[in-house]
């Protein structure tokens, strides 16, 4: 039998590139190896339910026994130490395993600071299923929680902490909050929200050491504070994993290097998920992207593609966030956005924010109005821009569906 497709991280593009290949008919065997021990799990809630109630149990991405049935060779608790491309194979601490295509899917890796006290115990990153349970058991006993990083994971997590009575302090280097993902309107409602439930938030500084002896006491800061804290959550972002690509000679800028089929410098290597910079077709450019639902999409992707087809990637992307009472949702990607209009009402607790670049909609941001996440992914996806007019007086929906109904059934009209 040939040696098939080898897939590196059982992540949700890992897991999903396994299954995709099967749904599309793939025949072959299939790898699928995973650093991680157990079952491919759901890592969203990691920040959210599973930290604010629960039994501590993961969510499985797949059903009982998916993987067994599909003729899916899952290797959990396996790390691939080297790749050779020459060989075409991939060597184990216990062996070898060749492959005929392969693809990476090792996610992204909590970034550290590399600064005094962060070994000590009671600081935690939050990547992992280890990290998260990790932090559940600690935070049971946990009085002053300090936050590294006003982000999605960061913030996540300070709610809950400040829910569940804990002393929440978050310190942000930048002037606002989630300032990467949204806009600044929607910065402010969550920061005016954290705030009401307790959590404080301090701009412009971040932590220049842990203190303690061998658990965290302090956190000391960049601008002359001392805050005491018996619990500290690092949330400053994550590197994409590329360290065996990088061994591997494949190209590496930022992430895996793809084209806009996700194929990797080497022939018949590919690359999905939080690890992979690719030429986005909304931008223009390559990005790195981190979200489930760019992982899953790309899986999808890239499972068509080994089995011949040759559409480029095209998903549009979309994220979503849970965060005290606001459900964060946003979709396009608003990073080159020149104008901005807010729909709704911010006081109210529910809003939107459409973004635009040179008049073309380009991405929407969302709290508390799932409706219209879903209509601007269907609008992004078919080119279609509103009128102002409609935003204003809530007739976006109405003016869509005449829109691509006019358009065919296929939306394939493009507004210029
Ligand atoms: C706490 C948390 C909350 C999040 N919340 C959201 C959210 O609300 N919405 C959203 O859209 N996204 C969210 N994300 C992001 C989302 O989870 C990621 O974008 C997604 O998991 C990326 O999938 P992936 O397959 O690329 O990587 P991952 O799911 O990270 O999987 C990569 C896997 O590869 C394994 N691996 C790496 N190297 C090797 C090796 N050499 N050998 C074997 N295995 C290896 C890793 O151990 C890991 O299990 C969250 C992430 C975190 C950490």
């Amino acid at each position: 039998m040939k040696p098939g497709v080898v897939i590196i991280g059982a992540g949700h593009g890992g897991s999903q590139a396994a299954v995709s290949l099967r749904q599309e008919g793939y025949a072959g065997a299939i790898t699928l190896i995973g650093a991680e021990h157990g079952y491919p799990y759901h890592r969203p809630p990691l920040s959210k339910a599973f930290l604010k109630d629960g039994d501590g149990r993961l969510q499985p991405l797949r059903g009982d026994g998916v993987y067994e049935s599909s003729s899916i060779d899952y290797r959990p608790g396996a790390r691939v130490r080297r790749i050779d491309l020459e060989m075409r194979n991939c060597v184990l601490d216990d062996g070898e395993i060749a492959f005929d295509e392969l693809i990476l899917a090792t996610g992204a890796v909590s970034r550290t600071p590399d600064i005094e006290g962060i070994g000590l115990a009671g600081v935690f990153a939050l990547r992992t299923a280890v990290d998260a349970r990790g932090i559940k058991q600690h935070m049971a006993q946990a009085e002053s929680v300090v936050i590294v990083g006003g982000g999605f994971i960061g913030l996540e997590t300070a709610a809950t902490m400040a829910a569940s009575g804990k002393r929440v302090t978050v310190l942000e280097i930048g002037e606002r909050l989630l300032a990467r993902a949204v806009s600044p309107v929607v910065s402010a409602h969550v920061l005016s929200r954290l705030t009401q439930g307790g959590v404080e938030v301090r701009f412009g500084t971040q932590a220049r050491a842990f203190a303690g002896d061998e658990a965290v006491r302090a956190v000391l800061t960049v601008t002359g504070e001392t805050i005491a804290a018996d619990m500290v959550i690092v949330g400053i972002g994550a590197d994409p994993d590329v360290a065996l690509a990088v061994e591997a000679g494949l190209a590496v800028d930022a992430g895996i290097v793809a084209d806009d089929l996700l194929r990797c410098s080497a022939s018949g290597v590919y690359a999905i998920g939080d690890c992979v910079r690719f030429p986005h077709w909304q931008l223009g450019q390559p990005v790195r992207l981190e979200s489930v639902q760019n992982a899953t999409d790309q899986a999808r992707h890239v499972a068509g593609v080994i089995m011949g087809k040759s559409d480029p990637y095209r998903a549009v992307p979309w994220f979503w966030s849970d965060t005290a009472d606001m459900k964060l949702q946003m979709v396009g990607l608003s990073a080159n956005a020149d104008r901005h209009l807010v729909a709704g009402d911010p006081a109210g607790g529910a809003f939107a924010v459409y973004h635009f670049r040179r008049d073309r909609l380009v991405a929407i941001d969302t709290i508390n109005r799932p409706a219209d996440h879903m209509l601007g992914r269907k609008m992004i996806a078919a080119g279609y821009t509103p009128d102002e007019a409609d935003i204003h007086a809530g007739r976006v929906s109405d003016a869509f569906r005449t829109w691509a109904s006019e358009a065919g059934a296929d939306g394939s009209r493009r507004v210029a």
